[in-house]
């Protein structure tokens, strides 16, 4: 089975506690080798993704912490006489793709005693850890910044989990949260840092080589810090290096243009122009130093990858032809049709896109 290590010293991970970072040298954890994926796993039609929890890791000696996720529907669309498919993240039991991640880390958290946790998140991913612990009946306190509003804040709210408004601009959130760590006893399960959460969002790629019996000719998925990205990029993986597949798909990163990191790294250099004078309203990744990035530049050496970044008005069209095609999505979801839309050209079919989040939070 894969270890989790260190990405700059190698230190393996500690068997207690749940460090988000290395405690030697502040490095990234991540696992050592491809996810182990079973055939057998593959054909069982369970009602969530623990039926592939023998990838997960460790086995653990409790039940998970599991409210249903996974097992999401690929709704098909015709567009241009092309079939598309739509992979419903959205329908996950919190309205994102986090809970995949969520189900396997608070699992995780609780087959280590860990009473009480802390994050920094106005957005799906602190709605989808709230309800989690809700459900899980482990403390829980999230950092928001002080302007974030809406319905995401308001399942954060309603769960629980206790709410701590901070003021000044997003990264203020995060510098409470880590000072919270250094103080209390709690540990930080940062959708952006927590490697357990990568193997629950490997799943997808999982679910979509059963529904297609091979893998698609191409995903296209949205990137703030990448998690996701990297997440399915594993998953697929697995399967090849398994050689359950023969051919990964064509993995297309879209960003929200001023946060295009990585449309700027495989531009050569030449688009460095991270800034924008209008904010991006894709609030899910606006991430201009995504935590992922070095593993996925890595990944990204040996398996076909392409990055799009796409701007405001772009969105705007995206999001209104999502939702008169039925795809009730969040705004960062509308990410990947306008992606596919401005590059207005012939890629490998099955052509899948992942939907991330629910409009009803929108
Ligand atoms: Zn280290």
């Amino acid at each position: 089975m894969p270890k989790i290590c260190c990405t700059c010293c190698g230190a393996e991970y500690p068997e207690s506690g749940l460090p988000h970072v290395c405690i030697k040298c502040g490095g990234i954890f991540d696992y050592d080798r491809p996810f182990q994926i079973q055939r057998s796993d593959l054909e069982k039609h369970d009602s969530t993704l623990w039926q592939y929890q023998k990838s997960f890791g460790p086995t653990y000696d409790l039940p998970p912490i599991s409210l249903g996720e996974g097992n999401t529907p690929l709704l098909l669309r015709s567009f241009a006489g092309e079939q598309l498919a739509f992979k419903m993240e959205s329908c996950n039991p919190t309205g994102s793709y986090k809970d995949r991640g969520t189900t396997v880390l608070m699992t995780e958290i609780a087959s280590r005693g860990i009473p009480f946790v802390v994050e920094d998140s106005s957005g799906n991913a602190g709605a989808s850890l709230a309800t989690y612990c809700s459900w899980a009946g482990i403390d829980c306190k999230i950092f928001v910044p002080e302007s974030a509003s809406g319905n995401k804040l308001n399942q954060i709210s309603r769960s629980n989990a206790y709410v701590q408004m901070i003021p000044g601009p997003r990264n203020n959130a995060t510098i409470a949260v880590e000072e919270a760590v250094r103080n209390l006893p709690a540990i930080y399960a940062s959708h952006a840092l927590q490697p357990f959460l990568l193997p629950g969002i490997a799943t997808i790629a999982y679910e979509l080589f059963s529904t297609f019996g091979q893998a698609p000719g191409t995903v296209i998925i949205p990137v703030g810090h990448g998690g996701l990205f990297l997440g399915i990029m594993r998953g697929f993986d697995a399967l090849y290096q398994q050689k359950i597949i023969s051919k990964m798909p064509l993995f297309i990163g879209v960003q929200a243009k001023g946060y295009h990191s990585f449309v700027s790294h495989f531009d050569d250099q030449k688009n460095n122009d991270t800034k924008n004078s209008i904010d991006s309203i894709a609030e899910g990744v606006r991430i201009s130093i995504p935590s992922r990035y070095q593993q996925i530049i890595r990944m990204c050496e040996t398996i076909d990858c392409e990055f799009v970044a796409c701007n405001n008005d772009e969105l705007y069209t995206a999001i209104n032809e999502c939702w008169k095609m039925g795809l009730y999505v969040e705004i960062t979801s509308a990410l990947v049709w306008a992606a596919f839309r401005k590059n207005n050209r012939k890629y490998p079919g099955p052509i899948v896109f992942i939907m991330t989040g629910s409009g009803l939070k929108y």
